[in-house]
């Protein structure tokens, strides 16, 4: 059934920024509605321990965003399992349809609709998306016990995901393009000590190579960045972990960007002080 619902403030999306609005939001009595996405919780659900969350020296990705949402909850906000597909902010207050049906209309809206895992754009990697390519190392990684393993990236990403498959395959490659990671000192000190993991410097990934039936993977084609050599890893699981996109499809057309696809905002004090000076009127 279609309905329509007026908010002061419409936070989209429910990782860490959007549970964080919703808490800020809420004590300032603006009765927030928190629509939460196709992935309530955002990436942190996908993630195993996080150990950088001030307070907890370990906590796992998906408990922590329980206790945001609860805290979320105990302090007002509505939080809403529904998807937002269109956004007009042509006219105010601002409208926004979710998938249920539901059309809410805001004051004021808060994007906090993250980001999603980068691709490296190649024909053969989307051919073996689902079948032995993969960008999430903790949803997939059970699947390749005993077998050997490549992950591409340099960041924190990549090299989480290579600890974490060393929890079951036989080896990992960590192909990265350059001749340093710019992951943290203390995940490149576990990465660089693992018995299993072994680091292919200077290389690009070129192709994924596998067969057909059944569809898999065999190996990748790996291109020395400056001889240009090309080296066969093989490996029935290729883990991309190359960064994030901005999730921004919603208001591309509509407001201006960063060539990255992030959103251009003016300098934090004056848009921040605007908008309360312009809720508090609501109030
Ligand atoms: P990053 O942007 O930090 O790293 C992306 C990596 O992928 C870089 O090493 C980059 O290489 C490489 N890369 C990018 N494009 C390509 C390409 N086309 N081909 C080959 N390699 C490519 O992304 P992450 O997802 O790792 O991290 C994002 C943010 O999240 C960071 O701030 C990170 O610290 C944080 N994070 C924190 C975690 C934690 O604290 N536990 C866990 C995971 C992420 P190059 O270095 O040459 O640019």
């Amino acid at each position: 059934m279609s309905a329509t619902r007026h908010t002061r403030v419409l936070i989209i999306g429910s990782g860490p920024a959007g549970y964080t609005a919703a808490v800020y939001a809420s004590r300032a009595m603006l009765e927030p509605i928190l629509v939460q996405g196709i992935q309530p919780g955002g990436q942190l659900t996908i993630t195993t321990d996080v150990e950088n969350w001030p307070g907890d020296a370990s906590v796992m990705g998906p408990d922590l965003m329980v206790r945001m949402e609860n805290h979320a909850r105990e302090m007002g906000a509505e939080i809403i399992s529904d998807h937002i597909s269109d956004l007009d902010l042509s006219q105010r207050p601002f409208r926004a349809s979710g998938d249920t049906g539901t059309t809410y209309t805001a004051d004021a809206v808060i994007l906090a609709t993250g980001a999603q895992a980068r691709w490296l754009g190649l024909p053969s990697e989307e051919h073996f998306k689902g079948f032995g390519v993969s960008a999430c190392a903790t949803c997939d990684g059970f699947f390749y016990r005993g077998q050997e393993v490549v992950v591409i990236g340099g960041g924190n990403t990549a090299v989480e995901e290579a600890l974490f498959l060393t929890n079951f395959a036989s080896k990992v490659t960590l192909i990265h393009r350059r001749d340093s990671l710019r992951a943290e000192k203390i995940m490149q000190d576990r990465l660089f000590k693992h018995p299993k993991i072994e680091v292919l410097w200077n290389h690009e990934v070129d192709e994924v190579i596998g067969t057909d039936a059944p569809r898999g993977v065999e190996a990748v084609k790996a291109r020395h960045v400056e001889t240009g050599a090309i080296t066969e890893v093989p490996c029935k699981g290729f883990f991309v972990a190359i960064g994030h996109a901005p999730a921004s499809e919603l208001i591309k057309d509509q407001l201006k960007l960063h060539s990255g696809g992030y959103v251009w905002v003016e300098p934090m004090a004056r848009p921040a002080r605007r908008l309360v000076a312009f809720l508090r009127r609501e109030v």
